[in-house]
């Protein structure tokens, strides 16, 4: 039996390659300095993972920005708008860093590729562009260099490539007239010539993640991995193959792996997927060796180890112990990086910890795992054994977890708490009397500029150089300025500006109970973009109000309503590090519960106008299809119920963002929120096609404007995109707003673009013939 791993987080444990990439990017350090940290963490991650016991050793997992985006360097597939600087000579690093990053420099302004969320994650990967009858050919060397690399240090590692069928389905079509996965037979000669230098160079085992083996799939691509897997087999016999799977089981594909496919090793998801265990030892051939993913690499949680031997043994059983693989169960690109780094504190208490493993404690949870099944007898690894039994123990049974109130509140929860007490057409106009908004109402989406200064009070606060009296004094004094400055602007519903938050879920999570947080538990999001989710670990529950004293301020400095700004149920929970001993969806309801209580607070304090963001609930979907239903219906209930205990008078918000919102727009709606701001300005308000079949009954404003971007939009094309919404939205359900939060943006950028979007929407006011 021997131990494996699909990926090592390649961030560095404190994040030594974002601080280099960057450096790098703003021309503060040089290219043989980044080459070199990047060549420091490969190194160290392969020297860790051998001293860990791991057997086979992944290589080519390590990133300058994405493996997807390598694997596109790898074949070729470089859009032809990259022509230029492949004609200036820029370096191999550079093209690649423009090809996700965009060029903007000597008269040359190249947009970036495209990036998209990895599957049902956090991390996002560049997506492949392809054309009709486009040609590949081998570009780049990374992958050879690095197995070299490793090599040269005394470790023959597994290379992994993107499988071609998935790399292929990862992709767009940028013309019409062709599906991507006819460019199969093209691709193909490319992975026949890098796997034949690589067996050159003693390559013994390949790992080709194709992780749409785990998802639905048609007969076309059933039949393109037919072809692949076969001809590369034929032509390269004595390597292993190993298919990687995972985020799904592979039940609905079993029949195409077990009968079509030639290779030798099948790596499934047994965290995510349970259920395939039984059909897979069942019906794939003895020839084919199974790899156990069974140690979480999605998640924090440390692995019971008496469960996963109950599946090794059963695997060793059935197939012999020189036919298995333990691993974890996909990549540990998606775990923090070492849990020993995390001191003890408030935050993350010694009880907790314990209960915790990240990706270094993951390899040895393998290896351990390796031991019990082959001595489990020997007395250390008993106590190994034993401690770890304990420690399940203790998160089963704390005091911590468990709160018999919560649970209880959870259980009386009735289908009455998740409706408002009329429907929105008798909302709306009580909230019409109460609120008195012009037609067209104009709004931002909560945030303003988090200055440097802002972030060095923050952090000064935190360090404790400055009083909790002074911060709040300083924060007090900004959103005095900013209510001000939107009154002057004109707008009709204000915010405060959300200012003394850090980030839209860690904010609340720390005002939470069951939350805790790490000071290191860094995981890469996008390039050099990482993020740092809380760990929910208990019964959520809410101590005191977190965001009333701040609402109730601002609101005391106007006549204008301020929205209160809370984030939604949903998105607590999709970016976080959930709890894996009871549902989601029960999770979900707790945080919608506190929620609950956080909005009658507010409107308790006389706050007319709540939101509830949720940019995340589009991305909760589950991969595949036939679990949408079920997911949607306890996340809208969540918000739901987080919505629904105010008064008619009380108008709530909710706020959504990364487009592609069509295909559930009907669940958007069943949200009931009175009113929704919506991302749709990059895409020219292509969500608005939803609306020529969907007649979305509340108020809308479909955002018209890009905040990502520091371009000023003008009155006029903001009008236009007003147009186009009222061709699908009556006007009187219409909302001007940006369509993002403006925290990244400057203050001048910011009042300039305002001021347009003031204008337009008087323009459209007074283009309406009888004002109601
Ligand atoms: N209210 C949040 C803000 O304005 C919303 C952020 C988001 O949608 N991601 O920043
Ligand atoms: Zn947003």
């Amino acid at each position: 039996m021997l131990t494996h791993n699909l990926g090592y987080p390649r961030i560095g444990s404190k994040r030594e390659l974002k601080k280099a990439s960057e450096q790098y990017w703003s021309g503060k350090t040089t290219q043989k300095n980044l080459l070199q940290v990047g060549k420091n963490i490969r190194q160290e991650n392969w020297l860790l993972q051998k001293n860990e016991g791991i057997d086979l050793i992944p290589s080519n997992d390590f990133s300058f920005y994405d493996q997807v985006l390598d694997m596109s360097m790898l074949v070729g597939a470089i859009p032809k708008r990259f022509n230029d600087l492949v004609s200036k000579k820029v370096s191999s690093l550079d093209l690649y860093f423009a090809m996700a990053r965009g060029y903007q420099k000597d008269d040359l302004d190249i947009t970036a590729m495209e990036m998209t969320k990895w599957f049902d994650t956090n991390y996002h990967y560049i997506v492949p562009e392809f054309y009709k009858d486009q040609e590949f050919k081998v570009s780049s060397t990374k992958v050879i260099d690095e197995f070299y690399e490793a090599k040269q240090l005394g470790v023959i590692t597994k290379p992994v490539l993107i499988g071609p069928v998935s790399y292929l389905l990862l992709g767009k079509e940028k013309e019409s007239g062709f599906k991507r996965i006819e460019l199969i037979h093209n691709i193909l000669a490319v992975y026949i010539e890098v796997l034949e230098k690589l067996y050159d160079l003693g390559v013994t085992c390949i790992q080709f993640d194709e992780p749409f083996l785990a998802l639905d799939i048609d007969e076309e691509v059933k039949l393109a991995y037919q072809l692949v897997y076969k001809k590369l087999k034929t032509r390269f016999p004595e390597v292993k193959f190993m298919i990687a799977t995972y985020f799904e089981g592979v039940i609905q594909n079993l029949d195409l792996i077990s009968n079509s496919l030639t290779f030798d090793i099948l790596h499934i998801d047994l965290v995510r997927n349970l259920k395939q265990f039984d059909a897979v030892l069942r019906e794939l051939p003895d020839t084919v060796q199974l790899s156990l993913g069974i140690v979480d690499g999605r998640n924090v949680w440390k692995n019971d180890f008496r469960k996963s031997l109950e599946v090794i043994f059963e695997a060793v059983r059935s197939r012999g112990e020189e036919n298995i693989l333990i691993a974890p169960s996909c990549s540990l690109l998606h775990s923090p990086c070492d849990l020993d780094l995390e001191p003890d504190s408030d935050s993350l208490v010694p009880e907790v910890k314990q209960w915790l493993s990240f990706a270094k404690q993951k390899l040895k949870e393998v290896t351990m795992l390796k031991q019990l099944t082959f001595s489990p007898e020997d007395e250390s690894i008993l106590i190994k054994l034993d401690n770890n039994t304990a420690c399940i123990y203790s998160r089963q049974t704390s005091g911590l977890i468990h709160s018999a109130l919560v649970n209880e509140r959870v259980k009386n929860v009735t289908d009455q708490d998740a409706n408002r007490n009329s429907n929105f057409a008798a909302r709306k106009e009580k909230q019409k009397a109460s609120l008195n908004l012009p037609l067209f109402p104009t709004t931002t989406i909560g945030s303003f500029p988090q200055t440097k200064t802002i972030r060095s009070w923050r952090s000064k606060f935190k360090k404790g150089e400055i009083s909790f009296e002074e911060y709040t004094g300083y924060l007090r004094e900004e959103i005095k300025q900013t209510i001000k400055i939107q009154e002057d602007l004109g707008l009709d519903v204000l915010v405060h500006g959300e200012f003394e938050r850090n980030d839209m879920v860690e904010y609340f999570g720390e005002k939470l109970k069951g939350f805790a947080f790490t000071k290191y538990g860094w995981v890469q999001s996008y390039g050099s973009r990482c993020v740092k989710p809380p760990i929910i670990y208990g019964n959520v529950d809410r101590p005191a109000a977190m965001t009333v004293k701040w609402s109730s301020y601002a609101q005391s400095l106007t006549s204008k309503p301020v929205k209160g700004m809370l984030t939604g149920p949903v998105t607590i929970l999709q970016w976080s590090f959930v709890r894996d001993d009871q549902p989601r969806a029960k999770t979900c309801l707790e945080i919608a519960l506190a929620i609950r209580d956080e909005v009658k607070d507010l409107e308790h304090a006389g706050i007319r106008i709540i939101q509830i963001d949720e940019p995340a609930i589009r991305e909760g979907l589950p991969l595949l299809k036939n679990e949408w239903q079920e997911y949607l219906e306890w996340a809208i209930k969540a918000f739901r119920i987080s919505a629904s205990a105010v008064q008619d008078q009380t108008q709530i918000h909710t706020h959504m963002c990364y487009s592609e919102f069509n295909d559930i727009i009907d669940h958007i709606a069943n949200m009931d929120a009175d009113v929704i701001t919506i991302e749709c300005s990059r895409s020219q308000m292509e969500l608005l096609d939803a609306f020529a079949d969907f007649k979305y009954p509340n108020d809308i404003g479909p955002g018209v404007y890009d905040i990502h971007a520091p371009r000023i939009p003008n009155k006029e094309e903001i009008v236009k995109l007003m147009y186009k919404a009222q061709q699908f939205i009556p006007e009187e359900q219409l909302w001007v707003n940006p369509d993002c939060g403006l925290k990244t943006r400057g203050w001048e950028e910011t009042k300039k673009a305002l001021i347009a979007m003031v204008q337009a929407a008087k323009q459209l006011r007074a283009q309406v013939p009888q004002t109601v």
